[in-house]
């Protein structure tokens, strides 16, 4: 059976690396990848030629394992080479960070050393707004505050849980540790809780066997926005058949 030709009609939102768009399609929106890259809550912002692109091959396939995988997410489909046709969610205002190594701002938090491997797979909670550079919060605040329930919290963390085990096999097939990423998850209408926003080198860390970096944090250390391309590039090359 031939789609329909799925038509951008409003933006929706205007973020950092993307742009969401409503559609001809009440249930569905296009999110729309930029070639902008930022780093310390915009604080450093630069452009890179193709990054569109290559963040959205490298989304589409990781979303398309995860959906081989059996697990419900928002993504539908690619929708052209910057263009990713997903469910619309109603997003809950919580950035759930799941590390299989200490790297980050964790190591600056506690004074731990980069590279150590936590015992079980550790799962930390921001809350979700720039205006206050996205804290740390406890699982009560975020029940108390009523941005999630306990219900979906103990639902997001046990499918954060999973996935990440699904993201740490899929890696290593290419000989690439994840080190830890960031997972958004929304709630569609008929009340599932899936996984949404992207999964790409900018919302998690990658390290090759000798232990370096194959995603944002070259941009967030350095300058040399050639370099990051060809990160990007050599990833997508990877993963994208
Ligand atoms: O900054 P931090 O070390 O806490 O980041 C942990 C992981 O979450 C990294 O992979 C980072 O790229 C990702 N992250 C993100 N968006 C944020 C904060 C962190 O994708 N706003």
């Amino acid at each position: 059976m031939m789609e329909t030709e799925l038509e951008k009609t409003t933006k929706l939102y205007e973020g950092k690396a993307k742009e969401l768009w409503e559609t001809s399609d009440d249930s569905l929106l296009i999110s729309y990848f930029k070639d902008d890259i930022t780093a310390g809550n915009g604080d450093k912002k630069d452009s890179m030629l193709r990054k569109g692109i290559l963040n959205q091959n490298i989304c589409t396939t990781i979303y398309e394992y995860l959906n081989e995988c059996d697990l419900v997410t928002h993504s539908i489909r690619s929708a052209g080479p910057r263009e990713q046709v997903v469910k619309k969610l109603k997003i809950i205002p919580v950035e759930v960070i799941v590390r299989n190594f200490a790297a980050g701002s964790i190591c600056k938090r506690y004074n731990l050393e980069k590279g150590y491997k936590f015992k079980t797979p550790l799962l930390e909670l921001f809350y979700k707004d720039d205006s206050l550079n996205d804290p740390l919060v406890v699982k009560d605040l975020v029940i108390e505050m009523g941005w999630a329930s306990a219900f979906e919290l103990a639902e997001i963390s046990r499918q954060a849980h999973v996935i990440n085990q699904k993201m740490i096999y899929f890696w290593q097939q290419y000989g690439i540790q994840l080190v830890d990423q960031k997972f958004e998850f929304g709630i569609d209408n008929d009340s599932n809780i899936m996984l949404g926003d992207e999964i790409t080198p900018d919302t998690q860390r990658l390290w090759n066997k000798d232990g370096e970096s194959l995603d944002k944090d070259i941009f967030r250390e350095g300058n040399n926005l050639d370099q990051v391309q060809s990160v990007y590039q050599y990833i997508s090359d990877l993963v994208c058949k």
